[in-house]
Parts: C-alpha cells; sequence; structure tokens
C-alpha cells in the first residue's frame, strides 16, 4: 500500500530519527542499546550541563564523535539517496546530527537538531577546528568553552531548517517517518503538518502509531530495501 501511495506521489518527504543510524553502529537514545544505560542523555545534552558540568558534556559529545569515525551510511541511507536523485523524494527532515544522509548523497537534507561536525564556542560563537574539541581546549579568541553544533535541550531550532521542511511537508502528498520515538518537540509534530498519507517505519510502536495511516514494523535498512522492490515493481506498472 507504502509503495502505491509512493508511486502515484508528486512530493514524497521523509522524516528521519535515531533509529535511522542504528543500522550505521550509531545507539539511540532510547531503546535497550540507547546512548549511556546510566546516564539520560536527555540530562547531558543541555545547556545546563554545558555551563555546569562542561566534563560530563565534554565526555558525552567526546564519545558519539568517536563512535562516528567507524561509521557508514548503510543501504537505507543510500536507498533514500537515489530516490531523491530519481525524483521520488523531495526533502528529508532528520534529527539526527551525525551527517549520514549527506554522507549517502542526499542532498535536500534539513538537519533540525544541527551537524555534531561543526564546532564553535559557546561564549563568541567563533568556529573552532574539530581536534580543538576533542583536546578539551578553550576558544582561541576568548577561551570560552567549546561545544558541537547540535542543538541542545533547551535550545532553538535552526529556523531556515525548520522553514524548509515545513514547506515541504505541507506540500507532501506522502510523508515517511522512520526510526524515531516521536518524543522530541517540536520535531515529533511534523508529521501531522501535512495532509497528505502518512507512513510510520519504526522497530517498535509507540502510542502515536495509530495515527499514522500506515505501519510498518522492522528495522529501517530492511525496510527501506524491501520497500524499493515493491517500487520498481508497482512504478514500472502505474
Ligand atoms: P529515539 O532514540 O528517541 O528513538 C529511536 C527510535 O528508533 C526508537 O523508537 C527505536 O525503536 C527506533 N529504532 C531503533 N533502531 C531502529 C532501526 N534499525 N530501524 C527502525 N527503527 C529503529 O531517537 P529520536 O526520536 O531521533 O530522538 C532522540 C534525539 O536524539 C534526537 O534529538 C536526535 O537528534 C538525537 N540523537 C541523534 C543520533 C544521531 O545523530 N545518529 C543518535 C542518538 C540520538
Amino acid at each position: 500500500m507504502a509503495a502505491r501511495w509512493i508511486c502515484r506521489a508528486r512530493h514524497v518527504m521523509v522524516v528521519t530519527g535515531a533509529g535511522m543510524s542504528t543500522e550505521s553502529n550509531l545507539p539511540d537514545f532510547r531503546s535497550k542499546d540507547g546512548w549511556w544505560r546510566n546516564i539520560d542523555p536527555v540530562t547531558v545534552a543541555t545547556v545546563e550541563a554545558l555551563e555546569k558540568q562542561y566534563e560530563l558534556f565534554h565526555a558525552f559529545y567526546q564519545a558519539r564523535l568517536e563512535a562516528l569515525y567507524e561509521a557508514e551510511p548503510h543501504q537505507g541511507h543510500n536507498i533514500l539517496a537515489k530516490w531523491e536523485e530519481v525524483g521520488v523524494v523531495s526533502g528529508i527532515a532528520t534529527q539526527n546530527v551525525d551527517g549520514l544522509h549527506t554522507a549517502a548523497g542526499s542532498e535536500q537534507v534539513h538537519e533540525l537538531h544541527g551537524s555534531i561536525h561543526s564546532i564553535r564556542c559557546y561564549s563568541c560563537g567563533q568556529e573552532a577546528e574539530l581536534h580543538a574539541f576533542h583536546e578539551g581546549r578553550g576558544c582561541d579568541s576568548c577561551d570560552g568553552k567549546l561545544r558541537p553544533g547540535v542543538v541542545l535541550f533547551g535550545e532553538m531550532l535552526p529556523q531556515k531548517a525548520w522553514d524548509e521542511a515545513l514547506k515541504q511537508i505541507e506540500q507532501a502528498d506522502v510523508v515517511l517517518v522512520i526510526g524515531t520515538s516521536l518524543e522530541v518537540y517540536p520535531a515529533n509534530q511534523l508529521p501531522w503538518m501535512t495532509r497528505g498519507r502518512t507512513v510510520y517505519m519504526n522497530m517498535e510502536l509507540n502510542a502515536d502509531a495509530s495515527a499514522f495511516d500506515a505501519v510498518i514494523t522492522g528495522k529501517a535498512k530492511e525496510v527501506l530495501t524491501k520497500l524499493d522492490k515493491k517500487l520498481e515493481l508497482y512504478c514500472a506498472n502505474n
């Protein structure tokens, strides 16, 4: 059914979360193998932690950056990039900060929670090199605390990424929501801002699942691979 909707759609928009990247060996937050079992990341990925518990904040992002060195896009990322290239997908709004959609070749990627790859000073905003962050150094200009360019809990989303994602969601005939618990506001509102069909593809179901037009339970890579095969079948015959 989802494949048929996609074939007939003029605009398909994709919303992804951390579950999109677990098969690239990057833990998500809320699954049983999620980040830091003993520490709730929601208490570390905050402005308060940056200001008052910098050592903990730094260690958390250091660990996440180190995990990224080995990470590569998987077949699911590649399929989404291919769908954009052939005109099936118009854009991806992602909560992920890992850059894997772009690495796979997707171009219309709206990073709602920023990127972990860019480092800047929390005090004066000056950009810094990644290795300065790894070494735990302060800002070259003002000795302020260095931080990654991610959106921390308590911070605003980047306006441009949000506006562009929203515009594409409003135009979409189909919205595919992949690998997110839908717990983080305001990104979790995006699926409800479309007049198109909504499809939820996630490993486990949550309370919001019943509000989607279709639900596919499974791992992102496997579900996208199967859907890609179905598209080849249905789109050729439609
Ligand atoms: P989340 O951890 O709250 O939820 C992830 C969801 O994905 C869960 O419901 C889980 O069942 C599902 N899932 C896990 N593996 C899957 C797979 N292989 N296929 C399909 N579904 C799978 O993540 P969230 O909703 O994105 O929100 C958490 C916040 O954490 C976001 O703000 C995000 O920016 C941040 N985060 C980002 C990364 C990353 O960039 N890779 C990693 C961890 C957390």
